[in-house]
C-alpha cells in the first residue's frame, strides 16, 4: 500500500499557524514513508471561499516548503461525483429522501429540546414511502445511519474512541438544490483520491463516525485517522491574534525562516527525545505518528526566536542575502555588495531576517548621515573628532583588508595611548550612526574604503553635527 495523505483546508481565511503544522504533519508522515501528499481545497462553501483565500494558502505552503506532490484538487470540481455517490446510496436503499420542510425540521428540533434530547434528525422519511410527498417540496437525501451497536475508530493519535451509534442521526448528504454537504464530499473525495491516511486537527473528531457511515454504506475501507491536538496560546486558550502572529505569512513578514517554523511546529506536540534542532530531512527519516501527543500545544513565541536564530546561523550566508535583501527595498550593485559583505558578521546575534535588515541598513544610508542620539553624543568632543581625523589619515594608504584594517586599529590605538574601545566607538558612530553594529573591521570592510573615509571624514568634521 502506497501512503496517501492529503491536507485539506478551506479556503475561508489565511493559513492559520496551526493549519500549516498539519499540512506538515501530513506532508512528514507521506515522505517518511515514501508515499505522497496531497492537497485539496475544500471551497463548497461558496459563500465564504474566496479566491484570495486560496491564493494565501498556495502562498503559505510554497514559502513553508510544503507544495503538494500532485495538482491540486478543487471540492467544487467534483460536485457532480459527490451527487452521483449520493444518488448511488440512494438506490442501493442505504439513503432516502426526505421532505421535511424547513418548518417541520424546527419543531423537531424544538421538540427534542423539549424533551431533553439532542436535536437529531427523527428520521420521519426514513421508511416513509416516496409516494407520500408533498408537492412542491424538493428532497434532501439523507444516509441511513446505522441505529445498532457502536463504531470505534483506532485514531492513530487519540488511540481507540468509541460513539454508540445511536447518537448518529441520518445525515444531509445532498441538499435539495443538488449540492453535497461538507461531510459527505470529504469522504467522496478521501476516498476518490485514494488517501490512506486522515490526518487533521482533533476538532474534527467528531465528524469522523458520521463519515465513517459515507464509507460503511458504499463498501469502501475506511482510511486510518489521526487527530492531532490545536495549538493554544501561552495562556492554554485557542491560539488567536491576540497571542501574536497566527497567520502563515505573518511569521514570514516578521522575519523567519521557513526552515525554522517548520521545525517548530514539527516539535509542538511532537517529539524524539530531546532533540530540538530538527531539520527536515531529520524529521522524515524520524517522524511517526505515534510519537504525537494528545494534549494541545502551546505556542511559545520566544522559543520561535531562539530556534529561529539557530537556523539564521546555521545557513549559508549567500541564502539569507535575497530575504534581507528582500527587507531593504531597491538597492544599488554597491549597496548589494555591502549587504553581501555583512552577512556572515550579521549571522551570530540576528534572531529573525528583520533584525538582521535592521543590522545591514547603516550600509545603505547616504551621507551626511542622521546620527541616533547617543551616536552624536559620542562625536560630540572636538578632542573625538580630532583623533578621528588622524584616524582618517592613518587608514588612508591602506589595502582595505579587514586583517589589515584590525591590525591598524590596534596599532593606532597604541599610538594614541587610548582603549581600542576608544577608537572603535567613535569610529562606529562615524560610519553606522549608531553605537550597535556588527565588528568595526567588517563595518570598514563592507563599507569599502572611500566611503568609510568619507564617513569618517563627516564625522571629523562635525557634519550633521551642528543644526542643518
Ligand atoms: N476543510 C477542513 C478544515 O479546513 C479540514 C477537513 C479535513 O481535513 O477533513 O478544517
Amino acid at each position: 500500500m502506497t501512503v496517501r495523505t492529503r491536507f485539506a483546508p478551506s479556503p475561508t481565511g489565511y493559513l492559520h499557524i496551526g493549519g500549516a503544522r498539519t499540512a506538515l504533519f501530513n506532508y512528514l508522515f507521506a515522505r517518511h514513508h515514501g508515499g505522497q501528499y496531497l492537497l485539496r481545497i475544500e471551497d463548497t462553501d461558496r459563500a465564504r471561499s474566496t479566491p484570495e483565500a486560496v491564493r494565501q494558502i498556495l502562498e503559505s505552503l510554497d514559502w513553508l516548503g510544503l507544495n503538494p506532490d500532485e495538482e491540486p484538487v478543487m471540492q467544487t470540481s467534483r460536485e457532480a461525483r459527490h451527487a452521483e455517490v449520493a444518488r448511488q446510496l440512494l438506490a442501493e436503499g442505504k439513503a432516502y429522501q426526505a421532505y421535511d420542510t424547513a418548518e417541520e425540521l424546527v419543531a423537531m428540533r424544538e421538540r427534542a429540546q423539549a424533551e431533553g434530547r439532542p436535536p437529531r434528525y427523527d428520521g420521519s422519511w426514513r421508511d416513509r414511502d416516496p409516494s407520500e410527498a408533498p408537492a412542491g417540496v424538493k428532497p434532501v437525501i439523507r444516509i441511513k445511519a446505522p441505529r445498532e451497536g457502536e463504531t470505534v475508530v483506532n485514531d492513530l493519535v487519540q488511540g481507540e474512541v468509541r460513539v454508540q451509534n445511536s447518537e448518529l442521526d441520518d445525515m444531509i448528504i445532498l441538499r435539495s438544490d443538488g449540492t453535497p454537504t461538507y461531510l459527505h464530499a470529504v469522504v467522496v473525495d478521501d476516498h476518490d483520491m485514494a488517501i490512506t491516511h486522515v490526518i487533521r486537527g482533533d476538532d474534527h473528531l467528531t465528524n469522523t463516525f458520521r463519515q465513517i457511515m459515507v464509507y460503511d454504506a458504499m463498501g469502501w475501507e475506511r482510511p486510518a485517522f489521526a487527530h492531532i491536538p490545536l495549538i493554544h496560546g501561552a495562556d492554554g486558550a485557542k491560539l488567536s491574534k491576540r497571542h501574536g502572529a497566527v497567520g502563515a505569512l505573518e511569521f514570514r513578514d516578521q522575519g523567519f525562516l521557513p526552515e525554522a517554523v517548520c521545525n517548530y511546529l514539527l516539535r509542538l506536540g511532537w517529539g524524539h527525545g530531546d532533540e530540538e534542532f530538527v531539520p527536515r530531512d531529520r524529521a522524515i527519516e524520524l517522524f511517526d505518528l505515534k510519537d504525537v501527543g494528545r494534549a494541545a500545544s502551546r505556542m511559545d513565541y520566544a522559543k520561535l526566536s531562539h530556534l529561529n536564530g539557530q537556523y539564521i546561523r546555521a545557513a549559508a550566508p549567500d541564502a539569507l542575502l535575497p530575504p534581507v535583501l528582500a527587507r531593504l527595498g531597491e538597492v544599488s550593485g554597491e549597496q548589494r555588495a555591502r549587504v553581501a559583505a555583512l552577512i556572515p558578521d550579521l549571522q551570530p546575534r540576528a534572531r529573525t531576517l528583520a533584525e538582521m535588515a535592521d543590522g545591514a541598513r547603516f550600509a545603505l544610508a547616504e551621507r551626511p548621515l542622521k546620527y541616533e542620539p547617543k551616536a552624536a553624543e559620542a562625536l560630540d568632543h572636538p578632542d573625538v573628532r580630532a583623533r578621528l581625523a588622524r584616524l582618517s589619515a592613518a587608514l588612508s594608504g591602506m589595502d582595505w583588508t579587514r586583517a589589515g584594517l584590525d591590525a591598524a586599529l590596534r596599532a593606532f590605538a597604541e599610538a594614541e595611548g587610548v582603549k581600542l574601545g576608544q577608537v572603535a566607538q567613535p569610529l562606529r558612530a562615524a560610519l553606522t550612526a549608531s553605537l550597535q553594529s556588527p565588528p568595526i573591521d567588517a563595518v570598514l570592510a563592507a563599507l569599502g574604503k572611500d566611503e568609510s573615509l568619507a564617513r569618517i571624514g563627516d564625522a571629523a568634521e562635525g557634519v550633521s553635527l551642528v543644526g542643518g
